[in-house]
């Protein structure tokens, strides 16, 4: 039997079927479409994806009798909303936090023309020269700059200061607001963008260094992370420190250092982005990414940063600096490059390859507009050693240990570098 939590049920079947504090446009009976790794498209109501995403998991496979009570449990807003849930679904969806999965487990392309662009289409990676360090004497003053009490600091601003940085709570925009602060601080009131999302209060965060030759369209070299959290409790409580406050943290900590070192590249310009949205289905990257293709703007590489916080001993990285896995996919040639930008010059850490599944994070948003892009973790989706408290209440600033997460820096201001050149 699916057993729904408490406090759901409450606002699921409480009286009138009333939203909690959201955004217009994400009521419960809202239909969102979305898109399943398969890249079958499905209308579901809000509230059954939030439902089964938070339901404790049925036991795998799934059984006729498991899909049946899966579906029984949300017939109330199905027949309401003449929608069906298809076996996919309930696959992807029922149990997804308790099951570790990484991310929604789909894209929510609603307002969007699915069949208007190749998604999936493979981009075609750069040809970057072989990760090399000593062609990049530059490079040693600003790894210098590296320490662990800045990531900490800004993990633990982000996982304490908001209850939930949920993209549809009542106050989704403040840790947005925060972060643009401090890029303002540092790179100037004019290299610093909120990019809105329409449909909710959660903006995307954008700090740019211009190319030096001063080209205002020149190629972009990106690396971001999620701005917003989530866990079983999404509008009441979700620290969402590893996820993905650390990767946030990474990024912010790499521009600080970047403009700090006066670092511009000669023919491209450099942004760090936060991103909105990512745990309803990758909605401000989407937004962004789609938006950049139509302005016509060329992207030299993305870098994703998700979950770097977590690093236990384990038997593997015995006497390893920290654990990096560079995701295998979507793009092998993107992959491999980066695996080389670690061993040159984070040589010190545990090299990893797993594979993260398509729509873990937010690098698939700029992938299927075509762009080059790669994405970093500690650990990858379905692993032992994810961290446990995982899209938990659990998953907060005091479990993390900088000093070795601090190495994502590193190889993140490699791969800026290497990729400028
Ligand atoms: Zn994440």
């Amino acid at each position: 039997m699916l057993n729904i939590p408490s406090l759901l049920l409450t606002f699921l079947f409480g009286g009138a079927l009333r939203a909690p504090v959201q955004q217009p446009g994400f009521d419960e009976l809202s239909i969102r479409t979305i898109q399943f790794p398969s890249y079958h498209i499905e209308n579901l109501p809000f509230a059954v994806i939030e439902g089964l995403q938070i339901s404790p998991a049925l036991p795998r496979p799934l059984s006729s009798d498991s899909l049946n009570a899966a579906r029984a449990a949300f017939a109330n807003i199905t027949s309401l909303t003449g929608t069906s849930i298809s076996d996919e679904a309930i696959e992807e969806l029922q149990g997804r936090y308790e099951r570790r999965l990484w991310g929604a487990g789909y894209k929510d392309i609603t307002g969007f023309d699915a069949h208007a662009r190749p998604l999936g289409k493979l981009s075609a990676a750069p040809d970057y020269p072989t990760p090399d360090a000593s062609k990049h004497p530059e490079l040693k003053p600003m790894l210098a700059k590296v320490n662990a009490s800045e990531m900490k600091e800004y993990v633990s601003h982000l996982s304490t200061a908001y209850a939930t940085r949920y993209y549809l709570n009542a106050n989704a925009s403040a840790p947005a607001f925060w972060i643009q602060s401090q890029f303002v601080s540092w790179l100037g009131i004019e290299q610093v963008k909120l990019a809105n999302n329409s449909d909710f209060d959660q903006p995307n965060v954008i700090g740019r260094i211009e190319a030096k030759s001063g080209d205002v369209n020149a190629p972009i070299i990106i690396f971001g992370g999620h701005l917003d959290s989530t866990s079983q409790t999404p509008y009441v409580k979700a620290p969402g420190a590893d996820d993905d406050a650390s990767g946030v943290a990474v990024m912010m900590t790499i521009m600080r250092i970047l403009k700090d070192s006066n670092f511009q590249a000669e023919t491209y310009a450099i942004e760090g982005h936060a991103y909105a949205g990512e745990e309803g289905g990758l909605l401000g990257s989407q937004t962004l990414a789609r938006s950049y293709k139509d302005a016509g703007k060329e992207i030299r590489g993305m870098l994703q940063f998700e979950m770097v916080g977590w690093q236990p001993d384990t038997p593997t990285n015995l006497g390893k600096s920290s654990t990096i896995s560079v995701l295998s996919d979507p793009d092998i040639t993107m992959s491999t490059h980066m695996r080389k930008v670690v061993a040159a010059y984070v040589p010190t850490a545990e090299n990893r390859n797993p594979e993260c599944g398509r729509s873990c994070s937010d690098h698939y948003s700029f992938h299927d507009e075509g762009y080059p892009v790669v994405c970093i973790a500690s650990y990858g989706p379905n692993d032992s050693n994810l961290n446990p408290g995982y899209h938990t209440t659990n998953d907060t600033v005091d479990k993390l240990n900088f000093e070795r997460s601090a190495d994502f820096v590193k190889a993140g201001l490699a791969w800026v570098v290497e990729v400028a050149a």
